[in-house]
């Protein structure tokens, strides 16, 4: 564990099995110095269990630092639960990893991540009350993507501030990719705010759909990269900025709600040298954990989640600000700011 290159000073790393369901689980636990870990579980077919401690350990981590930009009472954490989501997925697991998640005595908050969905949260919160991102209940946030596209959208106006000197969308073209719950709120904000989109899907109903409400151009997924455009918003995939595809793109800003949108941190670097200004992917995307946090709090206020989702606005502005005046990548300045934060909580 002290060896992984992934071990940043976690505060606790529990494995978990229960022979009667077949969970195995890790939930990693990285700092509860701002207040309970709050960070999803995922489902993975992992290779190997180093993979899974890797991936637990790395993404407790990314909690750490995306509650702490969004200037959340939250620590962060992560639960990972080993095997094939569509396969080996049964009630009994998640009733098994909820008893797990109840010994930990709320040092750490579950919610959705890839691979689990609102029902398995169900059979969680039958065993424990550290749960979060519940569809009913008295304080249920359900589905975040509305409150992540809001944050991505108006961060995405902060950003443009900077990079075209105005806010103002009317006539910027912008090229998203994902046509999904986030990028497809994403596209209805920035249509309705007079913007002109390109977008990219897999999924032909909802590149249908969103092209017949807004009047975008449909490109092929594969030349979303070569879009002429003033705004590159990636809401699918991760390691979408990567060697191969960073000369290709035509743009003055990326801003968009996917999660790890950089396939290493020294893309931040290759970008700023080409003159493209890169809004920090946890940072820009953070609406959604706030909307949980809403609920973790025990009382969901609509105005305490748009106070902070402005707050969130207002930190895009310090990164980028921080990144142009000391002429350096807006991810390692948005790190230090979360880092930071972190080492005054404690
Ligand atoms: P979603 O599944 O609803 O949407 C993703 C869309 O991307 C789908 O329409 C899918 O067909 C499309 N897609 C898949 N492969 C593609 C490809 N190769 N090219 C173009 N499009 C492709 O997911 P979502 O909830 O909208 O989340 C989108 C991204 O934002 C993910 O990276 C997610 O981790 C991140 N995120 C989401 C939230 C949230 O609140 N939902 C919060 C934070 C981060």
């Amino acid at each position: 564990m002290f060896d992984n290159p992934a071990f940043a000073g976690h505060e606790s790393v529990h494995h978990f099995h229960d022979p009667d369901s077949g969970l195995r689980a890790i939930i990693a636990i990285h700092s509860t110095a701002r207040g309970p870990a709050g960070g999803g579980c995922r489902m993975w077919n992992y290779g190997t269990s180093l993979e899974m401690v890797t991936d637990a350990l790395r993404l407790a981590q990314g909690m750490s630092f995306k509650n702490a930009m969004a200037d959340l009472p939250l620590g962060g954490g992560k639960a990972v639960i080993w095997g094939d989501s569509r396969k080996d997925k049964t009630p009994k697991m998640f009733r098994a990893l909820g008893r797990a998640i109840d010994t930990l005595g709320g040092r750490y908050w579950t919610a959705e991540d890839v691979g689990v969905s609102p029902s398995d949260m169900k059979e969680v919160a039958t065993q424990t009350r550290f749960v979060a991102g519940l569809d009913d209940g008295a304080a249920a946030s359900g589905d975040p993507s509305p409150v992540t596209a809001r944050g991505v959208y108006l961060g995405m106006r902060e950003a443009a501030k900077r990079g075209f000197g105005s806010d103002d969308m009317t006539g910027r073209t912008i090229a998203v990719q994902g046509v999904g719950h986030v990028g497809g709120r994403v596209c209805q904000m920035l249509a309705e705010a007079g913007a002109n989109l390109v977008i990219a899907d897999v999924d032909q109903e909802a590149l249908a759909e969103i092209s017949r409400t807004t009047g975008a151009k449909v490109v092929e997924p594969g030349d979303i990269y070569d879009v002429q455009a003033d705004i590159f918003s990636p809401n699918a995939l991760g390691a979408i900025v990567n060697p191969e595809t960073v000369d290709r793109l035509k743009v003055k800003l990326i801003a968009g709600g996917a999660n790890n949108q950089l396939s290493s941190p020294d893309m931040g670097e290759t970008l700023n040298q080409r003159g493209i200004l890169y809004v920090p992917d946890y940072v820009i995307n953070g609406g959604g954990i706030i909307n949980v946090a809403a609920e973790i709090s025990g009382n969901y206020d609509p105005a305490w989640v748009e106070t902070k989702v402005q707050g969130l606005v207002a930190t895009i502005g310090e990164v980028l600000d921080q990144a142009e005046s000391e002429g350096r990548p807006p991810n390692r300045v948005a790190d230090e700011i979360a880092a930071r934060r972190l080492r005054e909580s404690a």
